[in-house]
């Protein structure tokens, strides 16, 4: 059998023979001390990208947006996020662990996206002076809202809230460049309206490790501090910067390709499952399939795709598939065909 359609994440996809050659050629140094160049390189492109004073590599989103949280909120003070955003559902532990962090969760209208107005009824004062809100966390793309798209202004709304209470806004963009696609916007403006961001280099930009936060000077100085604190200083990282470097000149410009690909995934299975795939929804990478009228549950459905050679993922109970640039047009007509087979399979 051939290998499998991997749609379980855009994390999955393996670097190009370019990038290997770049790893395998990089010129290191020891990131502890701040002297690898081409981590260096790496940091300078994505301050410039974003606009921000300055940036900081590391291995995981993840890293990134807890060594944001661990600057900006102090223990026993809460974050503002979505009621299904990734750093205060998937992360939650890691916030309550590494800084004594919790949420306040704003349930989205739809599709994750908050508004202003939203925000600043959480940012309401605490009457009795107990809660305090240090953060608000905004994620775009909205992963589990099916990868859709903040628009500038919108963020923009928000972000005039946050100022007139003093709150600082962060940028969970692990894959802002998706959103820039749709939006015609470039990076940087998006990261205008957040004092800090970070986006992963290891999603849709193809790169197989990093992701970046960026922000002010002294934002980065601090998150140096943590990121030793934390345990990872990783040394001669500009073998991996190396393909950062290039995920980061060469991803975004293909983005839309991956756009196209999860658009036909999506209008195939809204004619094998119908009312379970809205094509309408799908604005970027993601689609999600709500599988509960089909009479199997997302297990039964993982299961029997991936004996069809297709790899997915369940999210809230749903089917979870991602595009990336390891999925070619090809095969999500193989994808397709997979699900059909599937469908009939008893
Ligand atoms: C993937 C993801 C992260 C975490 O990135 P990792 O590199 O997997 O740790 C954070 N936020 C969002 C929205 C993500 O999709």
């Amino acid at each position: 059998m051939s290998a499998p359609i991997d749609l379980r994440s855009d994390t999955v996809s393996k670097p190009s023979e370019r990038m290997r050659r770049a790893m395998a050629t990089a010129e290191v140094g020891d990131d502890w001390y701040g002297d690898d160049p081409t981590v260096n390189l790496l940091q300078d492109r994505a301050a410039e990208l974003t606009g921000k004073e300055a940036a900081i590599y590391l291995p995981t989103g993840t890293l990134c947006n807890q060594v944001a949280l661990h600057v900006f909120v102090r223990s026993g003070h809460l974050a503002v996020c979505e009621a299904s955003a990734h750093v205060g559902r998937t992360e939650v532990s890691s916030a309550a662990a590494l800084s004594g962090a919790s949420f306040q969760y704003v349930a989205a209208a739809s599709r994750g996206l908050l508004t202003g107005a939203q925000v600043a009824a959480a940012l309401a004062p605490d009457p009795y002076d107990v809660s305090v809100v240090d953060l608000v966390a905004i994620e775009n793309t909205h992963q589990v809202g099916g990868g859709s798209v903040l628009p500038v202004l919108d963020l923009a709304e928000i972000t005039t809230v946050c100022s007139a209470a003093g709150v600082p806004l962060y940028l969970d963009g692990a894959r802002i460049f998706n959103a820039c696609t749709v939006a015609g916007v470039r990076v940087a403006d998006y990261a205008q309206y957040a004092s800090s961001m970070m986006f992963c280099l290891s999603k849709g930009l193809g790169a197989p490790i990093g992701s970046v936060l960026v922000g002010d000077v002294d934002f980065i100085r601090e998150a140096r501090r943590l990121k030793i604190l934390f345990g990872a200083a990783w040394r001669q990282a500009g073998i991996m910067a190396a393909a950062g470097l290039i995920a980061l000149a060469e991803g975004p410009g293909r983005l839309h390709e991956d756009h196209a690909n999860a658009q036909t995934l999506a209008a195939g299975l809204a004619e094998l499952l119908p009312g379970g795939v809205d094509p309408a929804a799908v604005e970027t990478n993601i689609v999600f399939a709500d599988v509960s009228g089909t009479g199997r549950n997302a297990v039964q459905w993982r299961e029997l795709l991936a004996a069809e050679g297709v790899l997915v993922t369940i999210v809230g109970g749903r089917v979870r598939m991602l595009t990336h640039v390891g999925v070619g047009a090809a095969d999500i007509g193989a994808a397709l065909e997979a699900w059909r087979r599937a469908a009939k399979a008893a």
